[in-house]
């Protein structure tokens, strides 16, 4: 199996070194955002050092420059997700506004009565963009719902196809269950009614290997600062046939080809979807996270998540009252789960004490917790750099907090 040493790797990050409440620092919150790098910082502080300059606007060095830098990390994200062409990447703030771009530019072709489907798993990014969406135009959302250890119930999801079905939106992996969802398989059908899919990979690209031509998606969204990046700054792709038909998203500079007062014209993709100055800084650091996940290799960080996952499960389930949402195989490294009748938010508080940090709460997620008969839950998730002894300090910390919880 692939591997790395996780100690010496650990010194990359600065920040695991801090304590919280005299404690060391574990840091298991790796699906609300990861941490980053120290060559990931530097490059942010070359590029503000050494290289900032307007992109695509000057004929100085300067500028061109940092043209060139952006224009490199669309060049890298492009190979790293396996996509045909540099022009079908599209920076945008995040998985979000990747949605967002979609629902507003996409869903201006969908009509009256038409319908989408979504999963019952989905994070509120690919829910509520829909809905406002719905806002102006009647959309049916239809619900693909799961099975009991959190996978997907594709009988059902084969069921909600009709012929106003105009796409499919789904979560890559699930941010709750941890469940990785058969993209391929579900495509597939998809495309056999000639319904366009919408992958939203903000919990994928983090941990696996992402080749966008193979899951043949339309379009595919996820976010840098979960991929030891820097926050502010995601990505967009999308098949360049839709790109090219779907109209501007936003409008301003850089989007466009020539304006006048009777009528303007666009810019070629990618710049057609990217109205203002970019995020050019951030843009040229994530690239170079990317390096440093592709340096690692995305096998043995997986191997290595999944490590971890497998251990602190088992210990976790000979904690009695113990309930984990999410069972499905194969699934990603994030644990959900409540401690008897405890409230989420007390767990967390006692682990933060304990100088390990936790998300409590819906995550997002709040038609998935009414599905589960719950508010909320406890989630603990891994990362590259998390180790065996963190994951026994929490498994530790579990076993002290639980009488204090009454389990
Ligand atoms: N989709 C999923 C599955 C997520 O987990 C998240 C963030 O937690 C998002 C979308 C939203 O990502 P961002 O806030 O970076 O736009």
């Amino acid at each position: 199996m692939p591997t790395y040493n996780v100690e010496n790797l650990r010194r990359d990050f600065p920040i695991l070194e801090r304590q919280v409440y005299g404690k060391p620092l574990i840091y298991l919150d790796n699906t609300a955002t990861s941490q980053t790098p120290r060559e990931v910082v530097e490059a942010i502080e070359q590029m503000y050092f050494a290289h900032k300059a307007n992109v695509h606007r000057g004929v100085f060095s300067l500028s061109q420059e940092s043209t060139a830098m952006q224009e490199a990390a669309r060049e890298k994200v492009r190979a790293h997700i396996n996509a045909a062409s540099a022009s079908e990447i599209i920076f945008t703030r995040g998985t979000t506004e990747a949605i967002n771009l979609v629902a507003s530019s996409f869903g201006s072709f969908f009509e009256n009565g038409d319908e989408i489907i979504l999963t019952v798993m989905e994070h509120h990014a690919n829910i509520v963009p829909w809905q406002l969406l719905g806002t102006r135009k009647r959309i049916t959302i239809r619900v693909v719902p799961i099975t009991p250890d959190g996978s997907l119930d594709l009988d059902a999801y084969r069921t909600l196809f009709n012929e106003r079905t105009r796409l499919v939106a789904f979560t890559h992996v699930s941010n709750v269950l941890g469940t990785v969802n058969p993209v391929k398989e579900m495509t597939d059908y998809a495309h056999s009614l000639g319904v366009p899919v919408l992958v939203d990979g903000a919990q994928a690209v983090p941990h696996m290997k992402i080749d966008v031509t193979d899951l043949d998606v339309d379009f595919y969204a996820f976010s840098s600062h979960k991929m030891y990046g820097p926050a502010g700054v995601g990505v967009l792709y999308g098949k360049e046939r839709w790109l090219e038909a779907m109209p501007p998203y936003q409008g301003g500079g850089e989007m466009i080809s020539h304006v006048s007062f009777k009528k303007t014209t666009y810019a070629e993709l990618p710049f057609k979807f990217e109205a203002g100055t970019p995020d050019f800084v951030d843009i040229a650091a994530l690239s170079t996270s990317i390096d440093y996940i592709n340096r690692i290799g995305l096998p043995a960080i997986a191997w290595h998540e999944h490590e971890l996952l497998q251990w602190t499960t088992d210990e976790m389930m000979k904690i009695p009252g113990m309930r984990i949402f999410g069972t499905a195989p194969g699934k990603s490294a994030v644990i959900s789960f409540l401690m008897g009748d405890a409230h989420h938010y007390d767990t967390g508080m006692l682990l933060d004490k304990l100088g390990i940090a936790v998300r409590t709460g819906h995550h997002c997620a709040q038609p998935l917790m009414e599905s589960l008969g719950i508010e909320g839950t406890v989630r603990a998730s891994f990362a590259l750099y998390n180790t065996r002894a963190e994951a026994e300090a929490f498994i530790a910390a579990l076993h002290r907090i639980a009488p204090l919880l009454g389990v």
